[in-house]
């Protein structure tokens, strides 16, 4: 029985999705106006690895995950690149997928974007403003909070608190717009030079919160099983989601809201943020850090937790990783001298079960990825004896690598037994200093990716490049 800390109730409960066997859930994606940075690589490689626990107990998941390609950041970027901004969504929208590709991230089973869903943003609109939910004033439209009696319960706040933040927060001049400081837009007016969509209201564009409950509630329905994003998506948008959705359609919008925890940096552990400028990108990283070595740093803390980001933790990642990699290649060189049956079979394929079924019961604590892990490490010791076994059994070895592999994929782990010849290390490395000729540095670089990848490391030197295998 599968067990998620649900923040709308606080409490871990029982994991029951609407369907059986299926899984219907919205994470949110990225405003797609520069490079993710890790924080936001972390909310991928949570949800990623949530989903593939989902799969691996037998759902099928959809799993949809939206591009907010209209937002005032965007646009801002825009009229600094003198680009339209569709065209500045696209770029980020190809380096997001090539960033989480490198991450092992799945693709999404399907990725909708706000430019595409103009139309059905509208019409959302419009039934908010027919049942009383929502005003317009001066070409913008606005959500009537204090009439949605729920409002607060996903965050756990009161009305009352939230006003006075509310009124503090926004601009004299948007207040007299709104009948009350708690009202938040649906629908922004058109100002000079920007994007902007015809509309019962004029022209204008749609405010953050509703593009997601309208992607939502179009690609799984008026409720969905679980929602996720990152904890600094609880309070406002997420809130707004809920009283949007549900002053619509009258029906719960998501029975289990999942929130991932922030990534920290430096000694006060402040949290990692485009707006606190402090971000690394994931682009950046994946050029320093081996990206298979950053997906296990970040899949194998229990999403809730934060994730201390320093050398020291990525280092300790590193050396954990390098140890899971070793018990793999030990126990894959034994596949040769293997017997058809050997010893005590059995007794060895026994244990094998027991672990995976202690796997599967710290995973479905609310997918404690810390613990599972754990388990993974024992099997890997495990693993480390019974290759040093003098005999050793063909199908023991089969079942302990098959179960290696599964386990390790949840956590977007992928080894393999393919290594590179000494032949064609030397072709690439000729193809890489003709690159370099040729100032082809994006080529350059991806042939030293690929063979980082493989564990071998170039030392450019004045005699030509030398290459070494490392440890
Ligand atoms: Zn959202």
């Amino acid at each position: 029985m599968i067990k998620i800390y649900n923040t709308l109730t606080r409490k871990k409960e029982e994991f029951v999705p609407l369907e059986e066997g299926k899984v219907r859930m919205y994470v949110c994606g990225p405003t797609v106006y520069n490079y993710i940075h890790i924080g936001n690589g972390r909310s991928a490689i949570a949800f990623d690895t949530i989903r593939r626990y989902l799969e691996y107990r037998g759902y099928e998941v959809n799993y949809v995950s939206n591009f907010t390609d209209v937002d005032d950041k965007i646009i801002r970027a825009a009229q600094e690149l003198g680009v339209t901004a569709s065209e500045v969504a696209d770029r980020f929208i190809q380096a997001f997928k090539e960033d989480t590709e490198a991450l092992n991230v799945k693709p999404a089973t399907q990725n909708p974007r706000v430019m595409d869903h103009l139309p059905d943003i509208v019409q959302f609109i419009q039934a908010l403003v027919e049942n009383g939910y929502a005003y317009e004033s001066q070409g913008d439209v606005y959500y009537r909070t204090r009439k949605f009696k729920d409002y607060g319960k996903l965050s756990h706040q009161s009305i009352d608190e939230l006003e006075v933040g509310a009124s503090q927060r926004t601009g004299e001049e948007q207040q007299r717009q709104k009948e009350d400081p708690l009202d938040f837009a649906l629908w922004k007016a058109a100002k000079e030079g920007e994007i902007s969509w015809e509309s019962p209201w004029g022209p204008g564009r749609p405010g953050w919160h509703i593009e997601c409950s309208v992607m939502a509630t179009k690609h799984l329905g008026e409720t969905i099983d679980i929602h996720g994003g990152g904890q600094d998506l609880e309070f406002p948008h997420h809130e707004n989601e809920i009283a949007q959705s549900e002053a619509k359609t009258g029906k719960p919008f998501a029975n289990y809201w999942m929130h991932n925890g922030y990534v920290t940096i430096g000694e006060d552990d402040e949290k990692m943020s485009k707006s606190l400028g402090n971000f690394i990108t994931v682009h950046e990283m994946i050029r320093e850090v081996d990206p298979q070595v950053l997906r296990f740093f970040m899949a194998t803390t229990q999403y809730r937790r934060p994730i201390r980001y320093s050398e020291v933790t990525l280092k300790e990642a590193a050396a954990n990783y390098q140890k899971l990699k070793i018990a793999f290649d030990n126990l894959s060189f034994r596949q040769a001298d293997a017997a058809v049956t050997a010893g005590n079979e059995s007794e060895m394929l026994a244990e094998l079960a027991v672990l995976e079924a202690r796997f599967i019961e710290e995973m479905d604590d609310d997918m404690n990825a810390a613990n599972g892990i754990t388990v993974v490490y024992e099997l890997a010791k495990w693993m480390n004896q019974y290759s040093e076994q003098t005999a050793v059994s063909e199908k023991v070895i089969a079942r302990a690598l098959t179960l290696y592999k599964q386990l390790l994929e949840i956590f977007g782990i992928v080894f393999s037994t393919d290594e590179l010849l000494d032949d064609d290390i030397d072709q690439l490395i000729v193809e890489r200093n003709q690159a370099r000729k040729d100032r082809n540095f994006a080529r350059s670089d991806e042939i030293r990716d690929l063979l980082k990848d493989q564990g071998i490391i170039l030392e450019d030197t004045a005699q030509g490049t030398r290459w070494r295998r490392g440890e």
